[in-house]
């Protein structure tokens, strides 16, 4: 089988193929970058090294005999879906969400404003977006969404140098950080705090900032009838709307900076200075409107107003990108499938033998533990096709073929011995500065280092 991916979706897909007792599997796990775990190495916050130890957990799967990693492998680039087609029973695409939704309006993009996965992406070392200008000269910056990952980059826009040191985030990110004039954050949602994405844990995280006050009107507050339903339903809604409401009554504390959540307002503009860099966001003012399906959607006023902001990241969802020559949703932004079963909706017949599991399949959403359960589910239907049909019996060329194929392309793979090594000098350097680890974001560097051996 292989997998094409090595995020926490690829690496469960692998795990529950390799565990299972029925059928006798070997498992080749690709990835475009030398480093496994993608968004436990590239998503996840450096300040949460609890969620990044799930990486131990992963490398148990490594550790199988019947497991490889062929890192530094690029599917489009260094090997085609055809040739996986034809060298494996069964392939298994975790390729995750690399793309982010834009906001589609006037000034998008210009110097200043950056989607906050580039600013994710830069800040943990990702060797894509590691050459990222991220404009840190500002005072005031805003960050457009409510999810997660808006309160994690409004959070590390705010913590300390101290506070960064005693991470994994690289030294560009670190210094870049450090020399920060970013002194206030606003959070800007487009729906009210009973409609927020992010959930208590992360949302705490802000109140107890070192140096930071989370300011909150209380007039944002009073809620809807539709809104109480909401909060009444949800026991995670409940502890927000707590935090929110003790922040609100707190008010400042002279802490020096500031996050200040704004709900029901949505950009309409990125507004440029004269030398065309970012200087401001034109606001525009929404009510809440409920549906005929009982959700609550925010509707436009037309009342405008304008926030003056020198850095505007929009933290308002992922997309997967198309993988040339399987289909795609291109609605939804996934993989197209069925119950993780690709399908083709041309044919409107299941593509057999491929299958789709993670955030290309779900969409951005559920903490890493569920596509545990996610990606056994998907394993047990390839199982089952396995058995009861006939294709996936096919004869295969022998499994190391792949590796003489992309041998001959002159791609340096690297193994999973390989990037334990460069996993050792990164874990080396982090502890000279009494951190977990040091990340190599560049993969040249990382196939220096690895000399011959990649
Ligand atoms: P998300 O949870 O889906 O949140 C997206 C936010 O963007 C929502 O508040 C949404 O508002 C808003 N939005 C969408 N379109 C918008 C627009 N045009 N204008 C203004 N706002 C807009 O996505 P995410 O924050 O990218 O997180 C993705 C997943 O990763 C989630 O499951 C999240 O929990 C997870 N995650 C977890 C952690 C953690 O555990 N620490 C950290 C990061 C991410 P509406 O609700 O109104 O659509």
């Amino acid at each position: 089988m292989a997998v094409v991916g090595s995020g926490p979706a690829g690496f469960y897909a692998a795990e529950s193929l390799l565990r299972n007792t029925e059928v006798p599997v070997e498992v080749d796990v690709f990835d475009r970058l030398p480093t496994p775990y993608g968004l436990v190495r590239g998503g996840v916050a450096p300040d949460h090294p609890k969620i990044k130890s799930v990486a131990r957990v992963l490398e148990r799967t490594a550790e199988r005999p019947a497991f490889r990693f062929l890192g530094n492998v690029k599917l489009g680039r260094d090997l085609f879906v055809e040739e996986l087609r034809s060298h494996y029973h069964q392939v298994v695409y975790a390729t995750g969400n690399e793309a982010d939704r834009r906001l589609g309006i006037p000034g998008e993009g210009i110097p200043g404003s950056t989607p906050a996965t580039v600013f994710v992406g830069w800040y943990n070392g990702h060797p894509d977006y590691r050459p990222a200008r991220i404009r840190l000269d500002a005072e005031r910056a805003a960050v457009i969404g409510n999810g997660n990952v808006a309160v994690d980059s409004a959070r590390i826009l705010m913590r300390t140098p101290a506070e960064l040191a005693a991470t994994d985030m690289p030294a560009y990110a670190r210094e870049a950080l450090a020399a920060s004039r970013v002194r206030e954050v606003w959070l800007l949602g487009r729906r009210g705090p009973a409609q927020a994405a992010f959930t208590p844990q992360e949302l705490g995280e802000l109140v107890d900032l070192a140096d930071t006050d989370l300011i909150v009107d209380p007039s944002d507050l009073e809620l809807d009838p539709a809104s109480e339903a909401e909060v009444a339903a949800s026991p995670q809604k409940q502890k927000n709307l707590a935090l929110l409401r003790n922040a609100a009554a707190r008010g400042p504390t002279g802490k020096g900076r500031v996050v200040h959540l704004r709900f029901c307002v949505s950009p309409s503009a990125l507004v440029a200075d004269a030398s065309g860099s970012l200087c401001a966001l034109t606001l525009e003012r929404n009510r809440l409107e409920v549906l005929p399906d009982g959700s609550v959607a925010s509707q436009p006023t037309g009342e405008t107003e304008t926030l003056e902001v020198g850095l505007a990241l929009s933290a308002i969802g992922y997309a997967a990108d198309p993988i040339p020559g399987v289909p795609f949703d291109e609605r939804a932004r996934l993989v197209a499938n069925v119950e993780g079963r690709v399908f083709d909706p041309g044919t409107g017949r299941v593509v057999p033998n491929e299958y789709v599991v993670g955030w290309a399949r779900t969409g951005a959403r559920g903490l890493i533990g569920s596509h545990r359960t996610g990606s056994a589910e998907v394993v047990a239907r390839m199982l089952d096709d396995w058995k009861g049909g006939t294709d996936g019996h096919r004869e295969l060329p022998p499994r190391e073929e792949i590796d003489v194929r992309l041998a001959r392309r002159g791609v340096p793979v690297v193994g999973f011995s390989d990037w334990k090594r460069l996993d050792e000098v990164e874990v080396a350097r982090g502890a000279l500065r009494g951190a977990p680890r040091d990340k190599i974001a560049d993969v040249q560097a990382m196939l220096d280092l690895l000399g011959d051996g990649a």
